[in-house]
């Protein structure tokens, strides 16, 4: 098969629009691969900007685990920024991937990955932009089969009429099994067409596919079944779960991006999965059980990535870094180890306890000190048990007199509002936090000179969370509470000025609320959405309330419902919820318990140091938790000088 590159008709139009850098490729470490000697070719898109999409890491993984085998090929496509789809569309030029600026629709796969639901619009202008029809149902033999991931997936029924499949949890090997399956459909002369691939990718349950399920619902509105259509189709498709991450260290050699990016690091997902229990935290819950990387791959992925790429920052990643069972030997060999060198060490650091001061102590020993950041994400103690965030407001003032008695001047506390039993009190208890941080602050460092910016973002019950059943707060008294927070921010004369309020207004989130609990009557409101301009979502200055909220009323009214009816309802435990049918490991009774533990404030320790409660997906998915410490070291120890 031969395709012809798109790059003459697209460069002249490069020179009309904003960042052209960004569309270009060849960047350090792309592969560009003969389109003519692989067998089953992907697209991996991020449904957002370059600058977005190309520091994420799940794509970057699949990227080049995939270009490894030499019968498959990825390039990679991002969402295009409306001045240059104005003139493609004009000028007839369809959705290209970056590599060799192909057209999306010659692929045989386009894989999209979803790290939030405000990326729907973009999926549906780039299958329009790239000649593809926008609805699954209508697509031909030669279109490529489009296939969405990330955690969005885990409720993918608002887009069920637009994807052809999803694939829920880890992407490694689950990317390699439908790759297999292809193959093998192609090789066996492509037996049933479209259909007979997706019945493979269902029977198999390497796939959820929406269009072998149907969907009835209650007199209510409510949800009555969602039921597989035909005998070989599975009841329920579980998430993939990848054990062994050592046998996995990617991405061993990333893109180094040539237009700027959110953030240029290597980064190394130190361990997979997180049991804290926070109730909001659906990456959390979703992502069961806690799998780490031992302490010499990281190394080896470290000293690697940065010889591949000469990137000059290393983040240590994961959900809550610092809780690795030998993360203090990980950050003191690497800081010991690069030293002498430009390569700094950045590690998402959320627990609050003197132990992570030590860490971020050793992590800044090449000179950078800024801000420490830490997420109570709930302002009151009471609050802070309904979410699980075991974080009491004495531990949060004994490490911020530690971290200023060490020589930090800022710190920066994450927030949510809108949460469950959440009132106006426990929203203003976060100016008292901050003021008790700034006052703290001063006698620890013996100077007026401490900052404290508090940030503060809507909360959104999420699908697979003990939260999926509560009603999420309304936008009015979102707004009411943050504004309420600000002034009294403001009106404090001693600390008010050294403090700053960041925080977004409510609208994003109930959208996003609406799309994360929502079923398949929401894809006529999505599409409506997109026909009347909406696309980038995630960008304030595209995205517009207004918009989202008359598409809900028009398409919405057949149903009886409404966008209240799936925001700001708390559903009924036996309510059949959309994402049911798909099955994250946890025990749905589980779930509810810690419902109700939440709401009688009772919290839930962490099973990795007191033992399993049973949240069901060890043995749902014949998992376990696989944490060291495994005594191992980087020793025998090599300084690396870059001078
Ligand atoms: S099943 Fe038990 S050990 Fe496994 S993640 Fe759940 S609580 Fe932890």
């Amino acid at each position: 098969m031969t395709v012809t590159s798109l790059y003459p008709r697209l460069e002249p139009l490069l020179t009309q629009v904003a960042k052209p850098v960004q569309y270009i490729g060849g960047e350090v470490n792309s592969v560009s691969k003969p389109f003519a000697d692989a067998e089953v070719r992907w697209v991996l898109m991020y449904p957002d900007t370059y600058e977005v999409g190309q520091p994420n890491q799940g794509l970057a993984i699949l990227y080049e685990l995939l270009n490894e085998r030499d019968w498959l090929l990825a390039e990679r496509s991002f969402s295009i920024w409306p001045d240059l789809a104005a003139l493609m569309r004009e000028a007839g030029v369809p959705q290209f991937t970056w590599e060799n600026h192909l057209p999306v629709r010659d692929f045989d796969v386009l894989g999209v990955s979803f790290s939030t639901e405000l990326g729907y619009t973009n999926l549906l202008e780039a299958l329009d932009l790239a000649q593809i029809a926008l609805h699954a149902a209508d697509r031909g033999e030669d279109e490529p089969l489009v296939i969405a991931g990330g955690h969005a997936a885990f409720n993918p029924e608002p887009i069920a009429d637009f994807i052809d499949a999803a694939v829920l949890g880890d992407g490694e090997e689950a990317a390699l099994k439908v790759s297999a399956i292809v193959r093998q459909w192609k090789t066996e002369g492509r037996p049933g067409g479209r259909a007979g691939v997706l019945r493979r990718l269902a029977a198999s349950r390497v796939a959820y596919v929406p269009s072998l399920y149907e969907v009835s619902y209650a007199d209510n509105g409510e949800l009555a079944a969602v039921t597989p259509i035909e005998a070989t189709v599975p009841d329920t498709v579980a998430k993939h779960t990848l054990m062994e991450l050592d046998e996995w260290p990617y991405p061993s050699r990333p893109i180094v991006p040539l237009a700027e990016t959110v953030h240029e690091r290597y980064s190394v997902e130190i361990f997979r999965g997180c049991t804290r229990g926070c109730r909001f935290c659906q990456a959390g819950m979703i992502t069961r059980p806690v799998r780490e990387r031992n302490i010499e791959t990281i190394g080896r992925m470290v000293e690697g990535g940065i010889a591949a790429t000469g990137l000059d920052e290393v983040g240590l990643l994961s959900l809550s870094s610092a809780d690795h069972s030998e993360i203090g030997p990980i950050t003191s060999q690497l800081a010991e180890r690069y030293s002498d060198s430009f390569v700094s060490l950045s590690l998402p650091s959320t627990r609050v306890d003197a132990f992570n001061i030590d860490l971020a102590d050793e992590l800044s020993r090449n000179g950078r000190r800024s801000g420490l950041t830490f997420a109570p994400e709930g302002g009151s103690e009471r609050l802070r048990k309904v979410i699980n965030k075991q974080v009491s407001e004495d531990d949060l003032i004994a490490t911020v007199a530690a971290a200023f008695g060490r020589g930090w001047r800022q710190v920066k506390l994450y927030f949510m509002c809108g949460l469950p039993t959440e009132t106006d009190e426990d929203v203003l208890a976060i100016a008292d936090m901050a003021f008790r941080v700034i006052e703290t602050g001063r006698q620890a460092a013996g100077t007026r000179d401490i900052r404290c910016t508090i940030s503060i973002g809507g909360f959104v019950p999420k699908a697979h969370t003990p939260f999926q059943w509560a009603a999420q707060a309304d936008v009015e008294t979102i707004d009411r509470r943050l504004r309420a927070l600000k002034d009294k921010v403001r009106s404090d004369r001693r600390y008010g000025r050294f403090v700053t309020v960041r925080y977004h207004d409510g609208k994003p989130g109930q959208i996003e609320g609406l799309l994360s609990r929502g079923d398949r009557r929401l894809g006529p409101v999505i599409e409506s959405v997109w026909r009347d301009g909406g696309k980038l979502d995630g960008w304030s200055e595209h995205f517009s309330y207004d918009r989202w909220e008359a598409a809900a009323e028009r398409e919405l009214a057949p149903h009886g419902i409404d966008l209240a009816w799936y925001t700001t309802r708390e559903r009924r435990h036996r309510e059949v919820l959309p994402w049911d049918h798909l099955d994250a490991g946890l025990d749905r009774e589980w779930l509810w318990q810690d419902y109700e533990d939440a709401i009688a404030e009772a919290d839930v320790p962490d099973c990795r140091w007191s033992g399993c409660y049973n949240c069901g997906v060890c043995p749902a998915q014949g998992t376990e938790i696989q944490i060291g410490p495994t005594g191992r070291s980087l020793l025998p120890l090599q300084v690396v000088s870059t001078h």
